[in-house]
């Protein structure tokens, strides 16, 4: 990336891919490249960079999704919101995925100041149109915005109502951690690999792991995975009910581990891999090999499952993408009933 101009404002030039697939050189306006969005000093600059160096292995899990935003204008510190339709100044390039607003999950409500808008021409009232990120640009576009987290849904355009993964959020009540989402991993590996089920993990960058099916193909639907993914989580709380709990209950989740597998539907989103989270420290959402995913969960070092910026951009170089799989493998789910 090439930087030009002073002060505050200045002009960048970023690879991108046009309508057509070719790749081309993008000029974006960017700002405030010194502003501290991390507590721990992570500059917008040093975000940008991390972005650019990441590219290539986190666009094929972006492209084609409708992204959801979390902007932080004044950092990690300050307010913060959810944008889920994308910014009316979004660059002419920019395409976008309509999904309906109103999801079945509990993040689907409209704001009051969303229903009172006036439409922009094609747009449907029942819609939000969500930004698709497809190229470096893209990814440089949203970082200066200081959307510092991406969130995602498992469908992708043009059919984002097939699920492409099914995802399982294992998240802990204290005083269980990410070493006891290790373990309960470990456990739902052995009912994937009796299944013939290859599962990919990576730490969700905040406090637990996520899991996830590939599966890659039309013919799934999300009441196939979330019934699939109800099934296993409710079987793994009958065998495991000291250490695993299937619904959302927060007093129930204490010193367990919440396998939430209500993710899987249409509008609700996870966070994407190699997304920083706004935390303390720039962690970010990592993938794991499950030996990785092994010593955690025996070795009882939560340190050890816990990524920054730069680990990533140091474990890419040596792995590539270890998520890789999550694009590309084509799986079909048992029936379980
Ligand atoms: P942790 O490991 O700390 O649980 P997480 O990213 O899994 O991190 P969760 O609270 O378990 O966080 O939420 C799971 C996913 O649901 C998030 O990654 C995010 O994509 C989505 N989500 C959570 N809260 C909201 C919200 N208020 N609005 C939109 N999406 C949300
Ligand atoms: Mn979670």
């Amino acid at each position: 990336m090439a930087a030009k101009g002073d002060g505050k404002r200045q002009t960048v030039e970023v690879p991108g891919v046009d309508a057509d697939g070719n790749d081309i050189v993008r000029q974006l306006s960017v700002s405030n490249l010194d502003k501290v969005l991390w507590p721990d000093g992570t500059t917008k600059a040093a975000f940008i960079n991390y972005f650019v160096t990441v590219a290539p292995v986190m666009l094929p899990h972006l492209v084609d999704r409708p992204v959801t935003l979390k902007r932080y204008p004044d950092g990690v510190d300050g307010q913060s919101f959810f944008e889920k339709r994308c910014p009316p100044h979004k660059p002419d390039w920019l395409t976008t995925t309509p999904l309906p607003k109103r999801g079945t999950g509990r993040w689907g409500r409209p704001k009051p100041e969303e229903e009172r808008r006036k439409l922009r021409p094609g747009e449907r009232e029942d819609m939000v149109d969500h930004c698709n990120l497809t190229d470096t640009a893209a990814l440089v576009w949203v970082a200066n915005l200081a959307a510092l987290e991406l969130h995602v849904t498992m469908g992708r355009a043009p059919d984002p109502e097939v699920p492409r993964a099914v995802v399982f959020d294992l998240d802990p009540g204290a005083p269980a951690d990410v070493v006891t989402c290790a373990q309960v991993a470990m456990l739902l590996r052995e009912v994937f690999d009796r299944l013939g089920l290859t599962a990919v993990p990576k730490t969700s960058g905040g406090k637990g792991l996520q899991l996830y099916v590939p599966l890659n193909h039309d013919g799934v639907t999300y009441d196939d995975t979330s019934d699939f993914s109800r099934d296993v989580a409710q079987l793994l709380e009958r065998v495991h009910p000291e250490l695993v709990i299937a619904t959302q209950t927060k007093s129930e989740r204490v010193g367990k581990v919440l396998i939430d597998w209500y993710q899987n539907t249409l509008t609700k989103t996870t966070v994407c891999v190699y997304s920083p989270r706004a935390r303390e420290r720039p962690t970010v959402s990592t993938p794991l090999t499950w030996d990785e995913v092994a010593d955690g969960a025996d070795g009882g070092d939560a340190d050890a499952l816990r990524f920054r910026m730069d680990d990533v951009v140091a474990r890419v170089r040596e792995h590539g993408d270890l998520f890789a799989s999550v694009a590309e493998l084509e799986q079909e789910l048992p029936r379980l009933a």
